[in-house]
């Protein structure tokens, strides 16, 4: 670089004024008692919750809650592509339905609890603002120019070479050796830009990290520029992730396995943020049967993918939440039978009874976990659970079952 990245910072973010610890002491270290574990379960609005994204919330719950620690819900809607309208009461509405709270973050559309919020990573733009231009002014990030096309042409030449390592980096990245001068030429034309991370990553090296329930894991450091901003501000995944766990206080981020190849890139960030590594804990998929006995990703077109699904069938969500309870711990059932009245969040979750591999849904496992959470219901709350449904799903049946509620 031949320039100050401290005028570069300047230019990029003239409105900024807070530093990274002005935002720590906004947000200061959480005050839990030894071993206490603050998780958070970070979906995106999309109006659909997975039996899968389920799981792992019941995972970050009952992690928390087994140490004294603190749960919290997070919207993660930096990409607009993937929300739809009323996404994030679906999601909220959805665990109520099941019995899951979260100690603290997004309590419904708009209305959320805790000190360590905004829980919605929309009204966050600022905080990573500032953590985007401190990293511009230690040199460690640049804007990027390059137009959609460059991009693209850059991908096919890649492809063609048959290169093993493809993305923005080295010398495709050609908007690391801008000159400030011509910075200021492409702003004041109002060039679109993006920020992008200057990696110092060297391919030969690796990286070793121990993974709560997956032991350690070994892979090569990451070399990619990634974008951490995009054109229009708003954050990608990565870099929110590292700023928000951070700030959040986060212990154990206990997510799907569909994230273990970014890590190289989290633990980067997180390094020249200079911020402390969280736990990682990476969850495998549900899986299924198919017709010839093969096991395969529980995906969304699916019968029972989607947690909608299953009132629709007729199964209540207490029963829904204990099979998934069979599936993360395998002395679930045994507590379950020594504890008949506790809610199933009471239950003593030990996150290295897990298993590493994916689990494998069954419905005949449903049913039975289903038939005991019903055998401990009274007549009364069965018959209103019914009638719930099948006001809803079965008009006819419903209209016998009223008719003569004392028969029924
Ligand atoms: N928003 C991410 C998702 O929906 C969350 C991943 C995470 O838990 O960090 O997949």
């Amino acid at each position: 670089m031949n320039y100050d990245c401290k005028v570069l910072a300047n230019l990029l973010f003239p409105d900024v004024t807070e530093t990274i610890e002005d935002l720590e002491k906004r947000y200061p270290e959480r005050d839990l008692k030894e071993g206490a574990r603050v998780t958070r379960f970070a979906p995106s609005p999309t109006g659909y919750l997975h039996i899968g994204a389920f799981y792992t919330a019941l995972v970050n719950l009952l992690t928390a809650n087994a140490t004294g620690g603190v749960s919290y819900l997070r919207i993660e809607d930096t990409d607009k592509k993937r929300e739809v309208t009323d996404g994030v009461s679906a999601i909220v509405d959805g665990f109520k339905d099941f019995g899951v709270a979260f100690t603290e973050g997004v309590t419904g559309f708009g209305t959320e609890s805790g000190n360590y919020g905004p829980y919605t990573q929309s009204l966050r733009a600022g905080i990573y603002h500032v953590v985007a231009k401190a990293l511009v002014e230690q040199g460690l990030a640049y804007p990027c120019f390059c137009s959609a096309e460059a991009l693209e042409a850059i991908r096919e030449k890649q492809e063609n070479g048959g290169a093993l390592i493809r993305g923005y980096f080295g010398k495709w990245a050609k908007c690391r050796e801008l000159t400030l001068e011509d910075i200021e030429k492409n702003l004041a034309e109002g060039k679109p830009w993006v920020l992008r991370l200057r990696s110092e990553g060297d391919e030969e090296k690796k990286i070793i990290f121990d993974d709560v329930i997956r032991g350690k894991i070994e892979m090569p450091e990451n070399i990619i520029d990634e974008v951490l901003l995009k054109s229009d501000g708003i954050p990608t995944y990565h870099f929110a992730h590292a700023i928000d766990d951070h700030l959040m206080g986060t212990t154990h981020v206990i997510r799907g396995e569909e994230w273990l190849p970014s890590l190289a890139k989290h633990l980067q960030l997180f390094r020249y943020l200079g911020f402390k590594t969280p736990k990682y804990m990476h969850i495998a998929q549900i899986m299924r049967l198919d017709e010839n006995g093969n096991k395969k990703k529980l995906s969304k077109r699916d019968m029972g993918a989607n947690l909608d699904d299953y009132a629709k069938m007729g199964y209540c969500a207490e029963a829904v939440a204990e099979y998934v309870l069979t599936l993360l711990n395998s002395n679930f059932e045994e507590w379950r039978a020594a504890n008949t009245t506790l809610p199933y969040t009471d239950f003593p979750f030990n996150i290295k009874k897990m298993s590493a591999s994916g689990c494998l849904f069954d419905f005949q496992k449903l049913n039975d976990v289903s038939k005991n959470v019903l055998s401990r219901m009274s007549a009364e709350e069965v018959y209103a659970k019914y009638t719930a449904w099948a006001s809803e799903y079965d008009a006819e049946m419903n209209a016998l079952i009223i008719a003569n509620p004392d028969y029924a």
